[in-house]
């Protein structure tokens, strides 16, 4: 029997995929880098190529590289900037770079393979400086992208910094010679923000995956990722006793605790000590005392949980749900966090709604 595991519903990610092409009425490129925010990029991907989007964004060389083994065929951006080195693995994969050092497109023109242009409309993380575009016409001219896209930093926001960067990004698009085939520029929360799509595609990431990018959004994502786990012993601590490292949690009368084999080292941040907590036959228990690496305590005073019950630290339970971005706030962290810091040593359980399930 499994002590813990991360549920995957993969029916859940498509149908959030599917609200999100709706919404944005244009293709995806969904992102599934980082194995795919932790829930496993080739399943992902998988699952979401019913949609038929127009491919797949990823961060590196290797992840792509996995989505090719796995039988994905569409086109697979690479959305961190490469070494030249890389080139030739870039190749074998058929991944396509995008680029904005003028030397590595330079070098990577000459293999005649498409490739997109990154502008940095201000994140000022990769890409080529949106005022600079325009100084590289003729190298455009020569090998035209077959993508040009931007990066908003704060979609998640309302701080007009959007604007700012739609119209650097329309500099951009009047600098070069001509219009490229695709023009991209929302994630996930740009498109919950605003709808249609402008341009040609949108890349969602955390959306996908459950997580809206900020609350009372035109559409909410259903839950992808549950964490569960099995009561692995019970004990009955007296008045004053201590639970866990350090002594931060102490008894006031006798308290039922339950261990639950779980702990940092699985992604269960240390931060939820003593202010996470759990579903256990959908009631509410809090986190006792400092998570461990690889064991978490909860005091579950008042349930009839027993020895090999179910406990959810992530997920719906009963009608009662903790969600990703519960654990985030509780943990003082992003929820971008909790999911790809979600441990492989918990192994991933993968369901799919639609009959039969071919992903
Ligand atoms: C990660 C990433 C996205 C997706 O962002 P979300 O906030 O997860 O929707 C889109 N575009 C680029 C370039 C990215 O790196």
């Amino acid at each position: 029997m499994t002590r813990a595991w991360v549920e995957v519903d993969l029916g859940a990610l498509r149908r959030n995929g599917a609200a999100l092409a709706a919404r944005a009425g244009v293709p995806l490129v969904p992102m599934v880098k980082a194995d795919g925010y932790g829930i496993g990029g080739l399943r992902a991907a998988l699952a979401l190529d019913s949609l038929n989007p127009w491919g797949y964004g990823v961060a590196t060389v290797t992840e792509g590289d996995e989505l090719r083994r796995g039988g994905i065929t569409r086109p697979i951006i690479v959305f961190t900037p490469i070494l030249r080195t890389e080139i030739d693995a870039l190749r074998r994969a058929d991944l396509t770079p995008a680029l904005g050092d003028p030397a590595v497109i330079e070098s990577w023109v000459r293999t005649g393979r498409p490739w997109q242009l990154q502008v940095d409309t201000g994140m000022s993380r990769a890409g080529m400086p949106w005022h600079q575009v325009g100084e590289h016409r003729a190298l455009f001219e020569r090998a035209a992208p077959q993508g040009v896209f931007t990066h908003f930093h704060s979609a998640q926001l309302d701080d007009g910094s959007r604007d700012v960067q739609e119209r650097r990004f329309a500099e951009v698009l009047a600098a070069l010679p001509q219009r490229p085939f695709m023009v991209h520029c929302e994630n996930g929360p740009a498109v919950e923000r605003r709808s249609p799509s402008p341009w040609t595609v949108v890349r969602p990431g955390i959306f996908l995956y459950g997580v809206p990018g900020f609350e009372g959004g035109a559409i909410r994502p259903e839950p992808v990722a549950s964490l569960r786990a099995r009561i692995v012993e019970l004990r009955t601590v007296a008045d004053g006793e201590t639970v866990s490292y350090d002594a931060t949690w102490k008894a006031v009368g006798p308290r039922r605790i339950a261990t639950v084999p779980v702990g940092y080292a699985d992604g269960y941040r240390r931060g939820l000590s003593n202010r996470g907590s759990a579903l256990v036959g959908g009631v509410r228990v809090p986190v006792a005392g400092r998570v461990t690496m690889d064991m978490t305590m909860f005091d579950v005073t008042g349930t009839d949980a027993a020895l090999g019950d179910l406990v959810t630290l992530l997920g719906e339970d009963a009608g009662d749900v903790i969600t990703v971005g519960e654990l985030a706030q509780a943990s003082d962290i992003s929820p971008y966090e909790i999911l790809t810091g979600l441990r492989l040593r918990l192994p991933r359980r993968y369901r799919d709604a639609v009959a039969g399930g071919r992903a």
